[in-house]
This record gives C-alpha cells, sequence and structure tokens, in this order.
C-alpha cells in the first residue's frame, strides 16, 4: 500500500483518515473539519458571516500548530 495517508493543507500534518471537504470547498483533515465547523458555528452565532468564521478559523488553526 503506497499510500499512507495525505497532508492536509492546513495543518500540515499527515493523515489516514478520509478527509471531508469543508465550507471553504477546500479538502482537510477530519480535525480541522471538525475545528472548522465549530468555527463556523461560533461565526454564525458572532454575526453569521463567513469572514468572522474565516478569524475564528485561523484562530484554532494556530492553537492546532501550537500543540503539534
Ligand atoms: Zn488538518
Amino acid at each position: 500500500m503506497g499510500l499512507s495517508g495525505r497532508v492536509c493543507p492546513d495543518c500540515e500534518r499527515r493523515v489516514r483518515e478520509p478527509f471531508e471537504e469543508t465550507i471553504l470547498g477546500r479538502e482537510v483533515c477530519p480535525d480541522c473539519a471538525r475545528a472548522l465547523f465549530l468555527a463556523s458555528g461560533a461565526g454564525a452565532a458572532a454575526g453569521g458571516s463567513l469572514g468572522v468564521a474565516a478569524g475564528v478559523w485561523s484562530t484554532l488553526l494556530r492553537k492546532i500548530r501550537r500543540t503539534r
């Protein structure tokens, strides 16, 4: 099996689980997809704009990268 996973474009980890497509149309690992889902929920709660969600998302990304 040459397929040992894909590198997630967001967290840059190699992930074996199937990727999920986000609301932004990118494919990311399940961890990032879940984080983005939470971020978009928080963004919606904060005002409903995708821009807000993206801001929350980048904050979450920094947290993910810091805990590698
Ligand atoms: Zn990821």
